[in-house]
């Protein structure tokens, strides 16, 4: 039986507009599922996008749409295109306005109510339609400007409305000590360390009940047993991770890719790591897996956002660079979990130091060899044993950062054995070796450890750089297709036994 991997990224709030922050989530998923595929799991990646609540009816109507027109629209001209931008090889793309999503919700409000754990109630609160959330007194700062003595949402500088309301409401006060014995007895459930703190800090003040209908517009999922209420956006959008999985329609299905693993922002952790397990103890599921909040991209010393100059689009990026290159970037340089700057000088010292002259450099210089030296073909001999047992190590590692998150572990591990390699070559002066007839066999054994080592920094790099790993595989002899290898035993592959031509992989970018 394979391993099941069922991982998913959030479903993207289809109004923002993408920038690198929601790409570095995208690529990140995207690793981890290419890696589990390529140990064989049973892998299954989802991805989407949130496309109900009050703040999307107003900027529909602004733009003289229908709300279904208007995230439509979105969805093909902003989101869709991203991932195919990004390389992401997601098996799924759920919407909220998808009809299995809309039969799901309402499948599992019946049964949260049926179980008693839904009532209706009257609220008044302070509510903020950025966040499509109540705000609690330490939401809120004083604000500045035209809003000056008033009290504003602390996240988007604005001020809240008092909102009245008698809506349904999630018993989620009910869930505090179910939720924090599940804390205690799986402490791998909420990762990193300090988000799994935050989390349990915050539990362990005790919860309110969760109101989770609006009567006040009409633009989401009506509530099955009163249609004058729709959904609240967040519990319509934490669901997605079932709905888009068979939830309710399709249990074969529904078994064989629940639960999953989320990876989210930290700023997010909190719904998912709180009101969304509590909603799946409350219906009887099998709780999600993991949760893991990944830190905030900084520019500039700022959280990225689409409404400071800090947004960058990844086309930007991408256009001088190359995908590879942003996935590699975004993968290794930023410890998975923490928060990570991004700086163009970064970036560009990085590109020409570990990809251009490290990784492209390593593998032009080999293939040139052996078709020099050895008329392109693979010596047929051992790899030298000290490398041999480095990538035995390199794989070992970086599969097993993998069950940490720790992507950035897993690159610097492939990383590993390239700058190994170009240390190798400068040791052992192949083109020395070469002037001297008695020296033949040794000179096969370093050309064929090279390309050996090549080739398992090519299996470990799939998931990072898919295509230049491709390039790479294919240009030491390699067959079919890399992402078919078994990652497992990156160190044991075998080849044709001829190398052919490596393209440039990384050209050198010239500052403009
Ligand atoms: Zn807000």
């Amino acid at each position: 039986m394979p391993e099941r991997f069922t991982v998913t990224t959030p479903i993207y709030y289809v109004n923002d507009v993408p920038h690198i922050g929601h790409a570095y989530n995208e690529v990140a998923t995207d690793v981890l599922a290419r890696w589990h595929r390529m140990r064989g799991d049973d892998t299954w990646m989802l991805t989407g996008t949130d496309e109900h609540g009050q703040k999307i009816m107003r900027t529909a109507a602004a733009n003289g749409v229908s709300p279904q027109e208007w995230t439509d629209r979105l969805v093909e001209t902003a989101w869709k295109p991203q991932l195919e931008l990004l390389n992401i090889a997601n098996d799924d793309f759920i919407r909220t306005t998808d009809e299995r999503h809309k039969v799901g919700v309402r499948i599992f409000l019946e049964r949260l109510k049926e179980a008693g754990y839904i009532y209706h109630g009257e609220f008044e609160g302070q509510y903020c339609v950025g966040c499509e959330e109540y705000k609690t007194a330490n939401d809120l700062v004083p604000g500045t400007g035209e809003y000056e003595g008033q009290l504003v949402c602390a996240i988007h500088s604005r001020p809240i409305e008092i909102v009245r309301e008698a809506n349904y409401f999630f018993k989620l006060s009910e869930f505090g000590d179910r939720l924090l014995a599940l804390y205690d007895e799986r402490p791998d459930f909420v990762q990193p360390e300090h988000v799994r703190n935050e989390v349990r800090q915050f539990v362990k003040q005790g919860l309110n009940d969760l109101s989770i209908s609006r009567n006040t517009f009409d633009w989401g999922i009506k509530v099955p047993w009163d249609e004058t209420h729709v959904v609240y956006v967040w519990f319509d959008a934490l669901l997605n991770y079932i709905t888009a999985n068979g939830y309710g329609v399709d249990e074969e299905r529904f078994e064989r890719r629940w639960p999953g693993v989320h990876i989210v922002g930290k700023d997010i952790a909190r719904f998912h790591a709180v009101i969304w397990p509590a909603m799946q103890m409350a219906a009887g599921l099998p709780i999600s897996e993991h949760v893991f909040g990944h830190g905030w991209l900084l520019v500039g010393g700022e959280k990225m956002s689409k409404s400071k100059a800090t947004g960058i689009e990844p086309r930007q990026i991408t256009e001088v660079f190359g995908v590879d290159a942003f996935r590699y970037y975004f993968s290794s340089a930023i410890a998975f979990g923490s928060d990570g700057s991004f700086s163009w000088e970064d970036l560009d010292a990085r590109y020409h130091s570990e990809l251009a002259n490290g990784l492209g450099n390593l593998a032009s210089r080999v293939i040139a060899m052996v078709h020099k030296y050895c008329d392109g073909v693979v010596p047929d001999v051992a790899a030298d044993a000290e490398l041999q047992a480095l990538m035995a190590d390199a794989v070992g590692r970086a599969d097993s950062a993998i069950d940490t998150f720790a992507i950035h572990d897993a690159v610097d591990a492939a990383m590993a054995i390239v700058e190994r390699l170009n240390g190798y070559i400068t040791e052992q002066q192949p083109w020395v070796l070469a002037k001297d007839e008695s020296q033949r066999e040794r000179l096969g054994a370093v050309l064929a450890t090279n390309v050996h080592g090549i080739g398992t920094a090519a299996i470990l790099l799939a998931p990072v750089m898919p295509e230049t790993a491709q390039k790479l595989w294919a240009a030491v002899g390699g067959e079919g297709e890399v992402s078919a290898q078994q990652i497992r035993r990156a160190h044991e592959w075998r080849g044709t036994g001829r190398v052919t031509t490596v393209p440039p992989l990384f050209p050198r970018i010239e500052q403009a």
